[in-house]
C-alpha cells in the first residue's frame, strides 16, 4: 500500500451499503495527504502501475488468459476522460484495449444490449478500459425510459450473470463510478463554454441532464445495490478533486494487478546458451 493511505483504496472506496445521496464529492476517503502529496504520488504510482501492466502483458504473450477490465461510469464532466489520459496514459498503449460506448448505433440497437460489450472485451494479458459501459443500459435507458420498465429491470440480473462469466474466465473487474457535485459540474460546464479550446467537449444536452440528477441518483443507487457483488464490487470515487480521483483509480488498478501475483514468464530457451551464442556471433 502506498504512503498516505490509511487503508487500501479498495477498502476505503468500496460502495457496499453506500447511500449515493450522502456522498461528499469533495472527500478523500482513506487518504491523509494533500494535493501536492497526491500529485507526487500519482506520478510515482503511475510508474508502479506501468510495471505491473507490463508483467500482465508479458504473461498474455505467453498464453495467460487473465486480464483486468476497468469499467468507468460517472455523470458528465466527472472526469472519465482524465482518468483515461492520466491513469491509463501512464502505461504502454500496446497493452490497453480501450472502448467508449456512446448512443448505440442502428446496428447495435438490433442486438441484445450486451452484444456490443462482448465484442469490445479485452484480450488475455490486456488492460481493458470501458469509458461508459453496459451500465448505461440501466442508467440513461432507465432515466429516459428508452425501453419498457420490465426490460431494464431484468438487466441487473443479466449483468450479474455476464460479469460472473467474465470473472470465471479470468477477468478482474474494477468497476468505478466518479461523482462530482452539481456545483462542481456547473463550474466545469462553464469552463467548456468560456474557453474556445474546450468547446469541442461541450454538449448542450449536458445542461438538460442536470435536471434529471435525482433520477440518476436513484439509478446509480440501484446499480450499486444490485450489481455490487463479491466478485465484481463497485468503487465510488468522490471526484471534485481530479488529482484524488486519478490517484484512487491508479491505486485500485495496482491492487487488482498485485492480486494476480504475476511473475515474469520463464524463458522458453536456455539464456546462458543463448548468451554464449550471441558472444560468438
Ligand atoms: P462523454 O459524455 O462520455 O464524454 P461524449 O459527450 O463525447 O462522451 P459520446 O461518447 O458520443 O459522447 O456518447 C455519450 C452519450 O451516449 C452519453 O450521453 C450516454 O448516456 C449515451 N449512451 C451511452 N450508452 C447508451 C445506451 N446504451 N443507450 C443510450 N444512450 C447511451
Amino acid at each position: 500500500m502506498a504512503e498516505h493511505w490509511k487503508v487500501p483504496a479498495s477498502r476505503a472506496l468500496r460502495a457496499d451499503g453506500l447511500r449515493i445521496a450522502d456522498i461528499d464529492t469533495s472527500a478523500r476517503p482513506g487518504f491523509r495527504g494533500g494535493k501536492s502529496d497526491g500529485q507526487r504520488l500519482l506520478a510515482e504510482r503511475g510508474r508502479v502501475l506501468a510495471g505491473l501492466q507490463e508483467k500482465l502483458y508479458a504473461n498474455g504473450r505467453t498464453g495467460d488468459r487473465r486480464r483486468v477490465l476497468l469499467v468507468l461510469q460517472g455523470m458528465d464532466t466527472a472526469g472519465k476522460g482524465g482518468i483515461v489520459r492520466h491513469v491509463i496514459g501512464s502505461v504502454d498503449p500496446q497493452g490497453v484495449d480501450h472502448a467508449a460506448f456512446g448512443v448505440p448505433t442502428d446496428e447495435e440497437k438490433q442486438h441484445h444490449f450486451l452484444w456490443r460489450i462482448r465484442r469490445a472485451l479485452p484480450r488475455g494479458g490486456q488492460l481493458g478500459v470501458f469509458d461508459r459501459s453496459h451500465y448505461e443500459d440501466v442508467l440513461v435507458a432507465r432515466v429516459h425510459r428508452l425501453v419498457p420498465d420490465e426490460v431494464w429491470q431484468r438487466r441487473y440480473d443479466e449483468i450479474n450473470q455476464f460479469e460472473r462469466e467474465l470473472v470465471d474466465a479470468g477477468t478482474t473487474l474494477v468497476k468505478v463510478v466518479l461523482f462530482v457535485s452539481l456545483d462542481e459540474q456547473k463550474k466545469r460546464l462553464r469552463e467548456r463554454l468560456e474557453r474556445p479550446e474546450k468547446y469541442w467537449k461541450f454538449n448542450p444536452a449536458d445542461i438538460d441532464e442536470r435536471g434529471y440528477w435525482p433520477a440518476y441518483q436513484q439509478a446509480y443507487q440501484a446499480i450499486v445495490d444490485r450489481t455490487g457483488t463479491e466478485y465484481a464490487p463497485w468503487y465510488v470515487i468522490p471526484a471534485d478533486a481530479k488529482w484524488f480521483s486519478r490517484l484512487a483509480v491508479t491505486e485500485l488498478l495496482i491492487e487488482a494487478l498485485e492480486n494476480l501475483d504475476l511473475r515474469w514468464p520463464a524463458a522458453t530457451f536456455d539464456p546462458a546458451a543463448e548468451l554464449r551464442r550471441l558472444d560468438r556471433s
